[in-house]
């Protein structure tokens, strides 16, 4: 129907989805167009979950708009609308520039063997060759192989080439060379084959369309309203209770962090012994911090490129990329055209990080060390704009407790859990009939295609079950 307070909604939905995010948005979405009565309750004040934006002195800032692969656009037009799928646009230009090499790149397959030949002095044929082995990669097969492994086999002693070729996706999301190959393959041939998309209109009017849209699909949406319990009654689950109030419902898809869905709000006396037991195996994602700034209306900046990779450090290491000593940002520069009219100009800076590095520091010492990376961030950027200082009128960071706070995600985990949460959240069904999952696990089912995906292959399995 539309946004609603929790007290207006009813007593009872066939499907309740607790969370907004990109995967919670889309599972809602489909299920909603086939029939099904949805409430959605995202605990926040707006939808998005880490897909969010603020606004600050006149500027909207893009929490996690950085970039996303080409298959976002059949996802919009597949599931959502073709008004969404027209607004995606191809990133103009991406830079690198670290102690190792500086180059601009689209972020093409093409591009890539380019520049692996003509600047790497990389054989055709193992650039070839190394594409071909991602493109026959295949998720359900079981292979030990690790980046690390995979990297050597091609380009063997060649840090340099591991950097242009796996930096982009540690920086997003803290992969490192001991994880799976097939994971990082899947990833690599999403992102850096077709060029990277953004929205045009910014994540403000990505949401606004969506929400209509779910509306328009006879959605509930309710802001502000907290999944605390699921209520299961002779092995299945028969309610939940969100912001205090009773809701009955034959299935809950939880689109928060996968550990909190099964700790926090079932609880684990719900499930099999193995089940909990095979939990131990699931980490979670590491987080992130992040600097936005704000400049001055009247002033510009010039042309820098939309996304620069950025590192002082010698060599690429992704433990390094971590740390809380920074030596690696990554600068998303949003030029007014992302939003025709505004005459904005924004920069967001984002970095790894590590919640241990944050979450224990007393108030005083945690806003010192806030104010430092604003500081530090403000003055490496003075290297590709220089001058920039004087023009920000806004500046202001995030911590993982900042991700902690807005999306109750544990750890502030930017991704939700490695990989290896990908098996339980899926399987949380077998163990009690109508519990659902489609949060971030690991780093295919994540992003703002994973996470869209997942919803939608959530909801086809809702759906499914329903049938059944
Ligand atoms: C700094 C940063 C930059 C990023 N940049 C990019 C990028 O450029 N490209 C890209 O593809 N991906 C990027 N990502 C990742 C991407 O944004 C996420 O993977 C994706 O948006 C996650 O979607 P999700 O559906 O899994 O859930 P989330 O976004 O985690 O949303 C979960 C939602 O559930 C809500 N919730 C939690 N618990 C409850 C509860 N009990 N009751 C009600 N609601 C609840 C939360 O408030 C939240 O809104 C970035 C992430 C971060 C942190």
């Amino acid at each position: 129907m539309s946004k609603i307070r929790m007290e207006d909604a009813k007593s009872s939905y066939d499907v309740l989805v607790a969370g907004g995010g990109l995967g919670g948005l889309s599972a809602a979405k489909v299920l909603a167009r086939n029939g099904l009565k949805v409430l959605l309750v995202e605990q926040h004040f707006q939808l998005g979950g880490l897909a969010t934006y603020f606004r600050r002195k006149g500027h909207i800032f893009d929490v996690a708009l950085h970039g996303f692969p080409a298959g976002m656009i059949k996802t919009f037009r597949k599931y959502w609308t073709k008004e969404l799928a027209d607004r995606i646009v191809q990133v103009k230009s991406i830079r690198f520039d670290n102690p190792q090499f500086s180059l601009e790149t689209t972020f093409t397959k093409e591009d890539f063997t380019k520049i692996l030949v003509e600047r790497f002095g990389i054989a055709k044929e193992t650039a070839d060759a190394f594409y071909a082995e991602l493109d026959s990669m295949n998720y359900y097969d079981s292979t030990s192989l690790d980046n690390r492994g995979l990297f050597e086999k091609f380009f063997p002693g060649r840090n340099d080439v591991v950097r242009l070729l796996m930096e982009p996706i540690t920086y997003a999301n803290g992969s490192t060379l001991d994880e799976p190959a097939i994971s990082y393959g899947i990833v690599f041939s999403n992102f850096m084959s077709k060029g990277v998309f953004t929205f045009l209109g910014g994540t403000d009017e990505m949401l606004r369309l969506m929400q209509d849209d779910l509306c328009a699909n006879g959605v509930d949406i309710v802001l502000g309203g907290r999944l605390e319990k699921a209520l299961i009654s002779g092995k299945r689950l028969e309610g939940c209770v969100v912001s205090g109030k009773k809701i009955s419902c034959k299935a809950l898809l939880s689109n928060g962090n996968l550990l909190n869905t099964i700790q926090d709000w079932v609880g684990e006396e719900y499930f099999s012994p193995e089940f909990i037991a095979s939990l131990s195996k699931v980490r979670l994602n590491n987080s992130s911090c992040q600097v936005y700034m704000g400049i001055r209306k009247g002033k510009s900046i010039p042309f820098i490129g939309d996304l620069l990779f950025t590192s002082v450090h010698p060599t690429f290491e992704p433990g390094e990329i971590l740390s809380d000593k920074v030596s690696s940002r990554t600068y998303s520069v949003y030029y007014p055209e992302i939003r025709p009219g505004s005459g904005d100009h924004t920069v967001v800076a984002s970095m790894n990080a590590k919640y241990e590095d944050w979450g224990n520091l007393g108030e005083a010492a945690y806003r010192e060390k806030k104010r430092r990376l604003i500081e530090l961030t403000i003055g490496n950027l003075s290297k590709y704009i220089p001058g920039i200082a004087d023009k920000i009128d806004y500046a202001e960071a995030a911590t993982p407790k900042t991700f902690e706070r807005y999306t109750l995600h544990r750890g502030g985990s930017s991704f939700g859990t490695k990989f290896d949460g990908l098996e339980p959240s899926m399987k949380l069904s077998e163990q009690i009939p109508g519990l659902y999952h489609a949060g971030s696990v690991g780093i295919i089912m994540s992003g703002w295609l994973g996470a869209a995906n997942y919803g939608v292959i959530c909801a086809n399995k809702i759906l499914k079950d329903f049938t059944c």
